[in-house]
């Protein structure tokens, strides 16, 4: 007899119907995997599964819905090695663990680990859902003792041929280096980022398959977190993302069924707007409504389409819009209970619809900030806004390639800021090579094209840079020098303070989530640094205080000032994605604080931001008094203090609502400046910087030209 096995052989396997998705091939008929004696898990489940009454009203046989019927067949399907159930809670992913695990037990023998995120998690795991199924499922009877003789304890039990394991996720130890068949890591995004200087959980433990390529399975559950910190995202779009595709009861037109075709009425009482929720089919050319009954009859011809090819790798999305138990006004009133609260959202894009929750709340959302972009000039072009009354400039050192990222920026009252020029400062060598950032010739450039400029003010006066604050990183020595060739801090019983123009301030960033100034470094440990003292910067509270303007204050369409508003050229979408770079997570056990740099994004905006703050504190902007403003007004030759301007416009505009002849103020063309008012006589003493600071903003006496100052930059925005 031939051992040899042909195609045709193999072709008219009745085990092919059990495998929808795969061809039969040498691999299904191997004796090792015996799918002749194996239905999929769909049809074991069914067979064999009993809802034990704890999760039901009475014990009852397991009745899958259609779409979980290819979740479940992905377990008994030879190709497929990892699965990924990226789904909202409660639908799918525990009681397919169960399933998986049942027949383990009872058909497919091998070690098996199943992690929970806590160890609290994998004993109510194994009491609240191993134990009862154990009971209840005749497949299983006998084959896992109560007792802890055959060596079986709540977190290990032992069964004919294999033994599982159930353990929380918060040690890489022992347990996750065990060699497993099947490893089943349920509530990935809840386990920590690292465990302890072991590494991480889901690594290693993935690790610990390798014996078994070829007849392991890796199953990873969870609905979905922060976009950019999700461990289920990222290993769903690591697989072939099947979606489930459902029919239009009138037009047929397979569409996934998404939160933003549920629609219903507004015009009615909070009350009624549930009752008028429907779903509307998406394709333009029917938009027929569906009731939830014609929902739940789409969603029994469900097709699971792949949104990528094939690779071992098989990933399943499903939202609550497919679930027998919830109604579309159910879901309604859910969400116009929660979508104003953004941590009770954040629970319902989470757990109920099953997508990532893009932070707005922790990161600026760079879209908006692209769109919210003003038409100032910038740049080479420069010319700083009216209210912005004082300059500094930050400084990131960038090894790879190397340059100098340089922003600089003017400031108002109440902080109110805007970006006026980014410069990517590089230079090449003779050979074509660009040089390192130690070279002087680099230095050279940021002194003369950014520190040594003069920038051009909207009321014809010029100013220099006040403060320019250099992160130390990685790269210390030239910045050091660089500091000792400008004018330094000087340091007071008030501490350190700027006491002239052009100010060079070396660096670094701490966690300090209070002070924007955290520190600065000692006398004695500057010895060892030709005496310069470093700054020490607020990192965590600056970029606090960043998110929180960046989502609160927009700029005023009348251009008058806007405390705390951050103001933005026409820059491209590059320098919105640094500045929106890094989500505040809040750790929700220990309340801790982490900024997050998304994958593979740049910073270098942010970290100028965050200088250019701690600059403009060194400046003295948190100290400023009114009379400190009105004082750098006149400075710049602005002699109508705001406050008078705004009380006579508004005279106006009252004076224009009552007389109807009157044109509207906006149509009438600008007035001409009003001659100034005696200025009051500003209270407070201007600091010495202050008042030099303006002397040579002459244009004049500069001798530099009025419209921008005709520099040229390698690479900016
Ligand atoms: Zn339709």
């Amino acid at each position: 007899m031939s051992t040899e096995l042909t195609l045709p052989d193999i072709l008219p396997d009745p085990t092919a119907a059990y495998f929808p998705n795969s061809l039969p091939t040498l691999l299904a008929v191997t004796s090792f995997l015996r799918p002749s004696e194996r239905p999929p898990l769909s049809v074991w489940a069914e067979r064999n599964i009993v809802l034990s009454s704890e999760y039901s009203k009475r014990a009852t046989r397991l009745t899958l819905f259609a779409w979980q019927r290819e979740v479940f067949d992905a377990f008994t399907d030879p190709y497929i090695e990892d699965i990924t159930i990226m789904s909202a809670r409660q639908l799918l992913k525990t009681l397919f663990l169960q399933c998986c695990l049942a027949y383990t037990i009872a058909e497919d023998q091998g070690p098996v680990m199943i992690a929970q995120p806590t160890d609290e998690d994998a004993r109510s795991f194994s009491k609240e859902r191993l134990a009862p199924m154990v009971r209840d499922c005749a497949a299983l009877n006998g084959l896992i003792s109560e007792s802890e003789k055959g060596g079986n304890t709540i977190l290990n039990k032992e069964f004919p041929g294999g033994s599982v394991m159930i353990v929380g996720a918060t040690t890489a130890g022992k347990a996750a280096r065990r060699t497993n068949r099947i490893v089943m890591l349920d509530e990935i995004d809840k386990y920590q980022a690292s465990v302890g200087k072991e590494g991480d959980f889901v690594t290693i433990a993935v690790e610990g398959t390798q014996t078994f390529i070829g007849s392991r399975k890796i199953i990873k559950t969870c609905s979905p977190t922060t976009a950019g910190f999700s461990r289920i995202d990222k290993s769903y779009a690591a697989s072939d993302q099947r979606k489930p595709y459902v029919p239009c009861h009138a037009c047929n037109h397979m569409q996934v069924l998404k939160w933003a075709q549920v629609k219903w009425d507004t015009d009615v009482s909070d009350e009624l707007k549930p009752k008028t929720a429907r779903y509307v089919c998406e394709n333009p050319a029917c938009g027929a409504s569906w009731n939830d009954y014609q929902r739940w009859a789409a969603c029994t011809r469900v097709e699971w389409r792949a949104h990528r090819p094939f690779a071992g790798k098989a990933g399943f999305w499903i939202s609550h819009l497919y679930s027998p138990w919830k109604t579309l006004s159910l879901m309604v009133s859910d969400w116009l209970e929660k979508y104003q609260d953004p941590m009770q959202l954040k629970a319902f894009i989470n757990t109920v619809l099953g997508e990532l929750w893009e932070d707005a709340g922790s990161a600026p959302d760079p879209e908006v900030l692209y769109s919210r972009r003003e038409d100032y000039p910038h740049t080479d072009l420069a010319v700083i806004p009216r209210n912005g009354l004082f300059l500094t400039a930050a400084v990131d050192v960038q090894e790879s390639p190397p340059r100098l990222e340089c922003e600089v920026k003017a400031w108002g009252r109440g902080r109110e800021n805007w970006s006026i020029g980014y410069y990517v400062i590089q230079k090449q060598a003779e050979n074509g090579e660009l040089l390192p950032v130690s070279s002087p010739e680099l230095w050279q450039k940021l002194d003369q094209e950014v520190l040594q400029a003069l920038y051009q003010h909207e009321s014809g006066r010029q100013l220099p840079i006040m403060c320019m604050c250099i992160d130390t990183g990685s790269t210390p020595k030239p910045v050091y020098e660089f500091a000792l060739r400008h004018q330094r801090l000087s340091f007071g019983p008030a501490g350190a303070k700027i006491a002239a123009i052009r100010t060079v301030v070396p660096i670094k960033g701490n966690d300090d989530p209070l002070r924007v100034i955290s520190a600065v470094s000692k006398e004695n440990q500057s010895v060892k640094r030709q005496n310069i003292r470093i700054v020490s910067v607020g990192t965590h509270c600056i970029k606090q205080e960043l998110f929180e303007l960046l989502k609160g204050v927009r700029p005023r369409a009348d251009g008058k000032p806007q405390p705390g508003c951050c103001h933005f050229p026409m820059y491209t979408m590059e320098y919105f994605h640094m500045l929106a770079s890094e989500t505040r997570i809040v750790h929700e056990e220990t309340g801790d604080v982490e900024y997050r740099k998304k994958p593979n994004a740049r910073n270098e905006a942010l970290d100028t931001f965050v200088y250019n703050r701690a600059a403009a504190a060194l400046v003295g902007i948190d100290r400023f008094t009114e009379a400190h403003w009105r004082k750098m007004e006149l400075a710049v030759g602005i002699n109508v203090p705001y406050s008078e301007e705004k009380e006579a416009e508004e005279a106006e505009q009252a004076a224009a609502s009552v007389d109807p002849s009157t044109p509207p103020a906006s149509k009438a063309p600008a007035p001409a400046p009003k001659p100034a008012a005696r200025p009051p006589a500003p209270s407070g003493p201007l600091p010495p910087h202050l008042q030099s600071a303006h002397t040579d903003a002459d244009p004049q006496r500069s001798g530099l030209s009025p419209l921008g100052r005709g520099r040229k930059f390698r690479g900016s925005f």
